[in-house]
């Protein structure tokens, strides 16, 4: 990464590394399946898990790539998939603040309610903890030279984020969570 570069990233968003594996555009030069030129086998636009029963704590799912590229959009699958994050401020969920549940847009099962979604300012849907225990997996990634802790969906393993311990209260914890991951179902507050 060229110096310059880096440093006018940051300036332009400067909570970036914050919450990114990488910095924001920084993606494009990985070697990425997502990323490859022709027709992706999957949908255009995300799939809505509303009308689908709620997997229960403990439940696995396991697919191929192969299969998750056939249920997820390009974007999705990079984030889910590949660890990929979007950019800064460009999740609609930033700035929703309706009351409803996040769903794994993977796989459906319930990540975060809205009860715990906290403005952080960093341009990430953020929350103060997972909606119950057993729903989020916590691994420590030393990537980029940094050491944090990655946040993924217990069930299908979609990458979802990363944890902070600069939150607000009540647990100090901030899970900075981004939006492509997630299937927000507002109005809906109970599973
Ligand atoms: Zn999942």
């Amino acid at each position: 990464m060229h110096r310059r570069t880096f440093a006018l990233s940051l300036l332009a968003t400067p909570f970036a590394l914050a919450c990114s594996r990488a910095q924001p555009g920084a993606s494009s030069t990985r070697a990425s399946a997502s990323s490859q030129p022709g027709a992706w086998p999957g949908p255009s636009t995300p799939r809505s898990f509303v009308a689908e029963p709620v997997p229960p704590v403990g439940d696995r799912l396991v697919l191929s790539d192969d299969e998750w590229k056939r249920r997820l959009t390009r974007e999705q699958f990079h984030v889910l998939r590949e660890e990929g994050t979007e950019r800064a401020f460009t999740s609609p969920l930033h700035e929703d603040h309706r009351p409803g549940i996040f769903f794994c847009a993977g796989c459906g099962a319930p990540l975060f309610h809205s009860r715990d979604k906290f403005d952080s300012g960093t341009g990430w849907p953020s929350f103060t903890r997972p909606i119950e225990p057993g729903r989020i997996a916590e691994h420590v990634d030393d990537s980029f030279g940094m050491t944090r802790t990655e946040v993924e969906c217990a069930r299908c393993g979609g990458h979802q984020g990363h944890v902070f311990d600069d939150g607000p209260r009540p647990t100090g914890l901030r899970y900075c969570i981004n939006g492509l991951a997630l299937d927000f179902q507002a109005g809906r507050l109970q599973l």
